[in-house]
């Protein structure tokens, strides 16, 4: 039997704003074996796909992309928001699912050439901001193999803007 994964996801109601219900996987990050369970999931679909690296945006995309990679044995690539890596960066600019825009960075060496690149974050809701990840990695040479989250909003066209990629999701509402 699979693993059910919503028992560790709170559901927050008009949160941040009136309408929303914001999917929160603190509690499963918070459980041991769930989040160890969610992890090895996510890392034997990166083992399929061939993966060299992970990257994932910050923050909450670090908490999965980390562990993924130390479990596959290859390293972990950084997205981060604007003006905070220290070295030369490429950057690109995307719309927020609640109405604003966002600017995420990768440094100019992150992504080694040749590399095959398993993208990863906690929640795929219009998919703007793994676009907007994946859109760094391939600018720096990178190829992407996939692309897996724990929580997949199915109401919103994240999978669809994704559809020239292979998509991975442990759950889905
Ligand atoms: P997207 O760019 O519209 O796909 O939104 C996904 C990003 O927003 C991810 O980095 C998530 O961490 C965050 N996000 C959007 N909605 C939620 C939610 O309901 N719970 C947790 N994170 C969310």
């Amino acid at each position: 039997m699979s693993f059910d994964f919503k028992k560790y996801i709170a559901d927050i109601p008009d949160f941040p704003e009136k309408g929303i219900i914001f999917r929160d996987f603190s509690p499963l990050v918070g459980n041991g074996p769930a989040f160890k369970e969610a992890i090895s999931e996510l890392a034997e679909f990166g083992r399929r796909k061939g993966a060299t690296a992970v990257a994932a945006p910050e923050a909450r995309g670090f908490l999965v992309g980390a562990p993924i990679a130390t479990e596959l044995g290859v390293g972990f690539v950084q997205a981060r928001k604007e003006g905070k890596l220290p070295r030369a960066t490429e950057s690109e600019t995307y719309d927020l699912e609640y109405g604003t825009s966002s600017t995420l960075e990768m440094h100019l060496d992150a992504i080694k050439p040749g590399d095959k690149v398993l993208v990863v974050d906690d929640l795929l809701a219009t998919g703007g901001t793994i676009q907007a990840t994946i859109r760094l990695i391939e600018r720096l040479g990178g190829e992407v193999v996939g692309v897996a989250f724990i929580i997949e909003l199915s109401e919103l066209p994240g999978r669809d803007n994704l559809k020239d990629y292979d998509v991975f999701s442990l759950t889905t509402y």
